[in-house]
């Protein structure tokens, strides 16, 4: 195969310059990080499942009309996506309270919210992604109120959209993380919905059984993530063939 240009490696995946312009190839690795790094492991196929579950839900989100800049999955481990601008603010929606916003107030784990909350974080590892105000996003040039205004209304849609698919399937959407691209058309601007949207960036858990279903399940020690991630993919019909038995994760620390 011949050689492709890689424009940039991240902790999940690697993205190789595309064969069209505008256009970038997203590569699913199987490492799996947490902590902001300080805990890192391989977990053998967890790259094509996410692969697969991003493809998923990313086409059901074009289908709704709310964009993202997933065009084509290519193979097991990669997809033709949009090039974009990342703004550099990760927007979480949380329906059920999980992880830290339970430990910035005090709210038991799995308690139901009053209402969708949708948070910023600063794109920022040496900072440890701090929690950022829609204010100091404007002061510091991140994002205009425009595209704070888009930004929470795509993930507010997009969390309507995932909750109803997974609550189809018995599988309750506590939170989910988004990142959100900007495609220029000319002087133009359109916001889309980009990076993946996986276990890696969700937490999943079982109606019946509460089962953490995400990563979770790699960041707490609580059992094989191939595992959970090949039960969501079986239950959503995405699974792909070749992965009959989830293999063990080897934790490096
Ligand atoms: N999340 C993510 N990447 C990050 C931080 C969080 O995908 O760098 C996801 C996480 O998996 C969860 C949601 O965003 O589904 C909310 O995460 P939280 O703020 O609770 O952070 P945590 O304490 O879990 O890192």
């Amino acid at each position: 195969m011949a050689r492709r240009k890689k424009l940039y490696e991240g902790k999940a995946k690697i993205l190789y310059e595309g064969p069209e312009p505008g256009t970038l190839v997203q590569y699913f690795k199987d490492d799996a990080t947490a902590f902001n790094s300080k805990k890192k492991g391989v977990v053998d196929g967890k790259g094509v499942l996410n692969n697969r579950l991003s493809e998923y839900f990313m086409s059901g989100l074009n289908t709704i009309g709310v964009p993202t800049h997933f065009i084509k999955r290519i193979n097991m481990r990669e997809q033709l996506i949009q090039q974009v601008e990342i703004i550099p603010l990760e927007v979480v929606v949380r329906n059920i309270a999980a992880g830290s916003i339970c430990e910035r107030f005090g709210i038991e784990e799995g308690a139901a919210l009053p209402r969708p909350i949708v948070e910023f974080f600063l794109k920022n590892d040496e900072l440890g992604d701090p929690l950022v105000s829609e204010e100091h996003a404007i002061a510091f040039g991140w994002a205009g109120q425009h595209d704070l205004d888009e930004m929470i209304a795509l993930a507010l849609r997009s969390n309507d959209f995932l909750s109803g698919v997974m609550l189809a399937v018995g599988i309750r959407l506590v939170d989910l993380k988004l990142e959100i691209g900007r495609v220029w058309d000319g002087d133009f601007q359109r916001l889309v919905v980009a990076d993946e949207i996986s276990p890696d960036s969700c937490r999943l858990w079982d109606i019946d059984s509460s089962r953490k279903l995400d990563k979770d399940v790699f960041r707490r020690d609580l059992g094989n993530l191939a595992e959970a991630y090949t039960e969501i993919a079986r239950r959503l019909g995405v699974l792909p063939s070749n992965i009959t038995h989830a293999v063990k994760p080897h934790v490096i620390n």
